[in-house]
């Protein structure tokens, strides 16, 4: 599973405060409230703010995909890519020159995603 970090750096707050490694987003924001209370009287995070530490959660993982799992059996695969991002992007280049997609279409592009493994 991919872990969970974040700093309020990122955010602008240069308090130092940063939390590293943590194993969801639901666990990294319940202590980033506590954070925020404590360190920065903000008893609760106006969705603003909260949609920019969001933006900011930085997720780290491995993530795999091999075009078997959407049903293409050219026996392609990506393993331990370092961002959904590369990931994708490499996968771009695949469909291009094997598959002759020239673009992926939304919904086998939603297939992919589920589909991406992330370690
Ligand atoms: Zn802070
Ligand atoms: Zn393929």
């Amino acid at each position: 599973m991919p872990k969970y970090s974040f700093s309020c750096g990122s955010v602008g707050m240069n308090c130092g405060f940063e939390i590293k490694n943590a194993s969801s987003e639901d666990e990294l924001l319940e202590m980033l409230k506590i954070h925020a209370k404590s360190s920065h009287g903000i008893t609760s995070i106006p969705s603003e703010l909260l949609a920019k530490i969001k933006q900011n959660i930085k997720k780290s993982g491995k993530y795999s995909f091999s075009c078997a799992s959407v049903g293409m059996n050219c026996g392609f695969e990506i393993v331990n890519a370092d961002s959904e991002e590369e990931l994708l992007d490499e996968l771009m280049v695949h469909a291009k020159m094997s598959h002759n997609l020239s673009s992926i279409p939304p919904d086998t592009l939603n297939k992919i995603k589920q589909n991406i493994k992330v370690m």
